[in-house]
């Protein structure tokens, strides 16, 4: 039986998280996937993008999230002598008249120090710039980069294994332990980072998750050089090699990972408002993330079986929000803090 004080059931961006802040405080940590090769975060952007919307709204407690994110991210190439994460300057170009006159009126008292406007603004031979915009800086995590070469890192450790797991039938419990005997795993604590698996989960069968349907394009666009990620919209982000990504959709209706047609219209044809170029598509994928009722995620042990904990919701943030909000997670667990009401499961159930 292998024993350790917590098993994070799901190696998305948020059980990722969470297993390596547990680790660094000098837990024994077990990490069970499934392996799935399209889940929300094996296809996500890896996008952190400081101001966002049609409203130019600064994304919340960007400041502090982002550079603690920049610092875990940076520690854990260093740990797995891999990269995956880069610092990426970000263009966002104006999409109407009532953008152009929401910047004037919120840059100065917003976000001051987080725009520029370079010029000039991008190569008008590749882009529409009638209207104009800004540039930010923001960061790209490569995600499917970063989960390989944690669980690589898990893998060596022993601290890693492929499961599929069913949250009432393979659970035992004991007094302090809870048991997956058919894995011989024995755990203090089993944490749930399922994503948006979690809906079907009975533990949580009354947190109010609404999911949303992303789908998102790899595309080739032979003479384009930008290397920023451009926003108006949709965005347009520079992936690897000549390889650029562009996404992505919201579908609060179909959750399911089904490619469609309307998809892939809908990117190319808000593409086309920007960008003079022509796109040749080379692979399209869906998947649906973890939105919560409220957007913000949630955190904590089940009142009724506290050998169970969740970490989960975080919608479209997962790359900037998961190292914070872990470390955060792992304070509650230690009872050096508080769960505030909004992020506490408690407060869901
Ligand atoms: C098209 C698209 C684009 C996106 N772009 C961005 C972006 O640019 N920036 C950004 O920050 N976020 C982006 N996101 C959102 C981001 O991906 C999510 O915030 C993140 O994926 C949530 O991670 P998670 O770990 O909670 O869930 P998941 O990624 O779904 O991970 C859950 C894991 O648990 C496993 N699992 C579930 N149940 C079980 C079980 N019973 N047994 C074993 N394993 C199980 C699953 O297989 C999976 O590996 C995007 C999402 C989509 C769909």
């Amino acid at each position: 039986m292998i024993q350790s004080d917590y098993l994070i059931l799901g190696q998305g961006l948020a059980g990722t998280a969470l297993a390596w802040t547990l680790m660094s405080r000098g837990y024994r940590v077990q990490v069970v996937d499934r392996g799935e090769s399209i889940t929300s975060s094996k296809i996500a952007a890896g996008l952190i993008t400081p101001i966002t919307g049609l409203r130019l709204v600064v994304s919340w407690k960007f400041e502090e999230f982002f550079s603690f994110a920049t610092d875990y991210y940076r520690r854990i190439e260093r740990e797995t002598k891999s990269q995956f994460y880069e610092i990426k300057p970000m263009l966002r170009l104006f999409a109407s008249p009532a953008e152009v006159q929401q910047y004037a009126q919120r840059s100065q008292t917003h976000f001051p120090d987080l725009v520029t406007i370079p010029e000039p603004l991008a190569d008008e031979s590749q882009f529409e710039l009638p209207l104009g915009g800004f540039e930010m800086t923001g960061g790209q995590l490569d995600v499917p980069a970063y989960l390989e070469a944690s669980r690589r890192y898990f893998e060596s450790d022993t601290r890693f294994q492929q499961a599929e797991v069913d949250p009432v039938n393979d659970l035992e419990f004991e007094s302090n332990t809870v048991r997956l005997p058919k894995w011989n795993l024995a755990a203090d604590k089993i944490i749930f980072c399922e994503g948006i698996h979690s809906q079907q989960n009975p533990w949580f069968k009354t947190i109010p998750f609404e999911g949303a349907k992303g789908e998102i394009l790899t595309l080739k666009i032979p003479g384009l050089n930008e290397q920023r990620v451009v926003h108006r919209g949709i965005w347009l982000a520079h992936w690897k090699e000549d390889l650029y990504r562009a996404g992505s959709t919201y579908d609060r209706e179909h959750l399911n990972c089904e490619p469609t047609l309307a998809g892939r219209e809908e990117i190319c044809s808000r593409l086309a408002e920007f960008l003079k170029l022509p796109v040749e598509v080379i692979d399209h994928r869906a998947a649906v993330r973890p939105v919560i009722r409220g957007r913000l995620p949630i955190m904590g042990l089940h009142p009724q079986q506290p050998q169970i904990g969740f970490f989960n919701g975080f919608a479209s943030k997962g790359s900037l929000q998961t190292p914070w909000m872990a470390n955060h997670f792992a304070d509650i667990l230690e009872g050096k803090a508080t769960p505030v009401k909004s992020l506490d499961l408690v407060h869901k159930l």
